[in-house]
């Protein structure tokens, strides 16, 4: 005889706490490092299964590179930061978005 419906476990909004994933793979974002989040390109990874490459721009030296979701708050530039080299940028082939 089970008079409990719920487990107990509730969500109050307290996850979350300490974490900075929120926002991250919002076009327009800047990260600490000074990368900022471009688009989505909407390829999957080659390295993290389940994760969307995004386009990363660096804001010292402009290049371009593509970064996994998950990687893009700490990511760091491959050509001025000493970031690694992160998955092959590719553009969205023409009239997928249109
Ligand atoms: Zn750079």
């Amino acid at each position: 005889m089970e008079l409990k419906p719920y487990s107990g476990k509730a969500k109050r909004g307290a996850s979350g706490v300490g974490k900075t994933d929120a926002g991250t793979t919002a076009p327009g974002f800047v990260n600490q490092n000074r990368q900022k989040t471009v688009a989505r390109t909407g390829f999957r990874s080659g390295s993290f299964a389940g994760q969307i490459i995004y386009k990363m721009r660096c804001g010292d030296c402009g290049a371009e590179y593509g970064a996994n979701g998950c990687d893009i708050h700490a990511r760091r530039c491959p050509g001025c930061q000493g970031g690694v080299a992160g998955e092959t940028l590719r553009e969205a082939a023409p009239g997928l978005f249109g």
